[in-house]
C-alpha cells in the first residue's frame, strides 16, 4: 500500500503538518518517531516525581495561526501564560530586564503542550527512520522494523540528522549550508532567590552569550512547585564541552552559577542537545519542515 503522506519526526513541526492534514479527507497520514513518545525539543524530564523543563523553555506566538493553537491550548489549561520577572546579564552583571513579549508554557510542564497537539494523531512510536529513498512510487523509507512506500515525505528531525536520512537528493547542498549549535541544559536545585546587583528578585535571565544562554526558575512557572532552576548554556561553552562527561556540565555550570551571580545550587543532572538552534538566526524559519515530492523540491 501507498501512503500519500509519512511524517518524520513528532516534535512541534510534525505534529503541526499532522494536525492541518488530518483535516483533509481522504489523505493517508503517518507519523513516525523514533522517542518514546511526542514533543522532540518541547522536553520534560522526569525528576524525583516532578518535571523540568530541559529544552526550550516559553513560547511566544508571533504568527496569528499559532496564536490560533496557542488559544485552544489555553482553553483546556494545557498551555499557560508565564510572566516572570525578567533578568539579563551584563558586563555590569545582572540587571533587570523587563519586556513586552507575551510568554507561554505547557502546563504543567512543556510536554504537556506536544501531549494537547499530539492528541488523536495517530504517532508510531519507537520507529527510527534509517533511511529515505527515491522510487517509482515516490519515497522509500526504512525503519529498524519495516519499510514503508510513500508518496510524499515530511521531514522534520534537526537538519543534521535529516542529511543522514537523504544522502543523495537535490536537496544535499540546501542541507549542507545549514549547521547548528549544541546546547548543553543542566537542571539545578536552589531555594535561594536569584538575585540583581540592587536586590531586585530574577525568575529568569538572559545570558550574556559567553557561558549563560537562559536561566529559569521552574516554580515561577504555572502549577509548578519544585525547586529547579533549568540553565542553558551558551553555544560557545556547549561546543568546547560537546564531549564532555554530564555530571561533570552540572558541577560546572553550578560553579559558573556561584562565580558570576553569586546563585548558590546542586547539580542534580545535564542534557546535552547536540543540535539545538540554527547557527544562523536568519535561517531560523527553514529549520523545520522541508517538503520532497517527485519533480518538486521545496521548503516550506
Ligand atoms: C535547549 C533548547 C532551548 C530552546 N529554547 C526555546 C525557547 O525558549 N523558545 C522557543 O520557541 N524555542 C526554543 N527552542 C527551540 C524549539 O524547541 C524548537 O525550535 C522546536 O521545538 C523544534 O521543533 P521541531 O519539531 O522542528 O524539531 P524537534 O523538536 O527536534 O522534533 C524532531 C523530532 O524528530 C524525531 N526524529 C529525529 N530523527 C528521527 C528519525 N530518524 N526517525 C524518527 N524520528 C526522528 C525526534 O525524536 C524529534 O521528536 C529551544 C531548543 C533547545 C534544544
Amino acid at each position: 500500500m501507498t501512503i500519500d503522506v509519512v511524517i518524520i519526526g513528532a516534535g512541534l513541526s510534525g505534529l503541526a503538518i499532522a494536525r492541518t492534514l488530518q483535516g483533509q479527507t481522504g489523505l493517508t497520514v503517518m507519523t513516525l518517531e523514533k522517542s518514546r513518545g511526542p514533543g522532540g525539543r518541547l522536553a520534560s524530564k522526569r525528576i524525583q516525581e516532578m518535571r523540568a523543563d530541559i529544552g526550550a523553555q516559553f513560547m511566544t506566538a508571533r504568527d496569528p495561526r499559532f496564536q490560533a493553537v496557542i488559544d485552544d491550548a489555553l482553553s483546556v489549561n494545557a498551555v499557560a501564560v508565564w510572566s516572570p520577572v525578567m533578568g539579563k546579564l551584563t558586563a555590569h552583571g545582572l540587571v533587570h530586564s523587563p519586556d513586552q513579549h507575551i510568554r507561554y508554557v505547557g502546563n504543567p510542564y512543556m510536554n504537556a503542550f506536544a501531549r494537547f497537539l499530539a492528541e488523536d494523531i495517530p504517532i508510531d512510536t519507537q520507529q527510527r527512520v534509517q533511511s529515505v529513498t527515491q522510487v517509482d512510487a515516490g519515497w522509500c523509507i526504512t525503519t529498524q522494523d519495516t519499510q514503508l512506500i510513500a508518496r510524499q515525505v515530511v521531514l522534520t528531525s534537526p537538519v543534521e540528522q535529516t542529511r543522514e536520512l537523504l544522502p543523495e537528493t537535490a536537496l544535499h547542498d540546501m542541507l549542507y549550508g545549514f549547521q547548528s549549535l549544541p546546547t548543553w541544559t543542566a537542571v539545578v536545585e536552589s531555594s535561594q532567590p536569584l538575585l540583581t546587583d540592587d536586590g531586585r528578585v530574577i525568575n529568569a535571565a538572559f545570558g550574556d552569550g559567553q557561558w549563560l544562554d537562559f536561566l529559569s526558575s521552574e516554580q515561577s512557572k504555572p502549577n509548578r512547585t519544585s525547586a529547579f532552576w533549568v540553565c542553558h548554556a551558551a553555544p560557545a561553552f556547549s561546543q568546547s564541552h560537546l564531549e564532555a562527561d554530564a555530571a561533570e556540565v552540572a558541577r560546572q555550570l553550578c560553579e559558573m552559577l556561584k562565580q558570576h551571580l553569586k546563585f548558590q545550587a546542586t547539580p542534580i543532572l545535564a542534557h546535552r542537545w547536540r543540535f539545538a538552534r540554527p547557527a544562523d538566526a536568519a535561517r531560523v524559519a527553514q529549520k523545520g519542515a522541508v517538503q520532497l515530492a517527485p519533480g518538486t523540491v521545496g521548503l516550506q
